[in-house]
């Protein structure tokens, strides 16, 4: 029909410039494998500017939470709690130790996990919380933090999306998503908001777990205690697989980390940008809604359509006009892999989400005439 419109992508990875620059500098340190001057650089980076107490970088989300199973010491018959709506690896890293998961619903108005649903489903067995930030929004760390003192579980941040974003405290403190948790996950991938291709980073705010999280990190080995001097000689004294990227992802990495100031605030005005014109339109969908103790980081922006149909309708209609957008999340609960072992309780909001939710294009370079355009469509 209008096939003669530009594409607009879904998703377009945003460069800094500097990533090569870093790149060559990795050469001439003649230092490829992990653990070198970049991979310091980027761990304090997270230490410094979010308060996080140990970072240790890693190739992946998803490996940054397989760790934090190891390092919790899950297994077989351990419960964990989890949303239903998030992305496989929040459920995967802990069913690989054998974990039985138990689902949590959505709120009503934010994907989000609904906290006052936690308490009931706590058990003997429940050894650990993990709240999703979807789109970046913190979940309520205050009450998570407390049901987990009071019930003495563990807390893991699926932080993937929420790089830069915050829980404001009922007191005004202010704590950097990742830094509140037991244990916490970013993810670099080139999706999110700054990017090292494939890349990720665990969190670590437990002092208990700072020696064992190296020695996992490095196959089991306390080859990282040898190489600061620590001890004379380094072997094999636990678990672990390699969980530790390349310099050439930190330096990469690095780059964007610099940048980090400008892209947020640029992601923030493309998000702002969405939600003025398209305000006045909610008859046939609704808006993100961001909780009074959460920040806003311009992770994504997400329309929320009426009907499963009216999704189908709008879906149809960008891709006529050359536009990705996309949705996600089929509920896990649900899943090919899982249903059999969910409870059957029904997980309404989680539901709604998987059905109804629509991602639209948003990047660094995004124009105000492709979002005018986006949002023309939506009219
Ligand atoms: C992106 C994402 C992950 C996985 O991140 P990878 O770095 O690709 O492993 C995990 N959880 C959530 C919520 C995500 O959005």
């Amino acid at each position: 029909m209008e096939e003669n419109l530009k594409p607009i992508p879904f998703n377009k990875p945003y460069l800094t410039g500097k990533e090569e620059l870093n790149i060559k500098q990795v050469f001439q340190n003649n230092h490829l494998s992990g653990n070198g001057e970049f991979t310091k650089k980027c761990q304090n980076f997270f230490e410094t500017k979010f308060g996080i107490k140990k970072a240790l970088m890693t190739t992946s989300c998803t490996d940054a939470l397989e760790m934090a199973a190891i390092l919790i010491d899950i297994k077989p018959g351990d419960e964990v709690i989890m949303p239903s709506y998030t992305f496989v690896s929040t459920a995967n890293a802990f069913i690989l130790r054998g974990a039985k998961i138990v689902f949590v619903d959505s709120k009503k108005n934010v994907p989000g996990m609904d906290e006052e649903q936690i308490e009931n489903l706590i058990t003997k067995k429940t050894k650990a919380i993990v709240p999703v930030h979807y789109a970046g929004v913190a979940c309520n760390m205050e009450k998570i933090m407390s049901l987990a003192q009071d019930y003495n579980l563990y807390v893991i941040e699926d932080a993937a999306q929420a790089f830069d974003s915050y829980y404001i405290f009922e007191n005004g403190e202010k704590k950097a998503l990742g830094s509140i948790g037991h244990l916490s996950a970013f993810s670099f991938h080139e999706t999110k908001n700054i990017i090292s291709g494939e890349g990720g980073l665990l969190g670590i705010n437990d002092k208990r777990f700072f020696d064992r999280a190296e020695v996992i990190w490095e196959k089991g080995t306390n080859r990282s205690a040898f190489f600061r001097g620590e001890i004379n000689k380094y072997g094999w004294v636990d678990i672990g697989s390699s969980f530790l990227p390349s310099e050439i992802i930190s330096a990469f990495l690095f780059a964007q980390l610099l940048e980090y100031e400008n892209i947020q605030a640029k992601r923030l005005l493309i998000w702002n940008n969405y939600r003025e014109l398209l305000s006045g339109f909610n008859e046939e969908f609704s808006f993100p809604e961001i909780p009074s103790f959460a920040t806003n980081n311009a992770h994504m922006f997400y329309i929320v359509a009426n009907s499963p149909e009216y999704r189908s309708k709008i879906l149809k209609k960008f891709k006529t006009n050359n536009i990705k957008a996309v949705f996600h999340y089929l509920s896990l609960h649900k899943s090919d892999f899982y249903n059999k072992n969910h409870d059957g309780r029904k997980l309404e909001n989680a539901d709604k989400y998987s059905n109804r939710l629509i991602r639209l294009p948003f990047y660094y370079e995004l124009s105000n005439a492709d979002q005018n355009r986006i949002t023309d469509i939506l009219k």
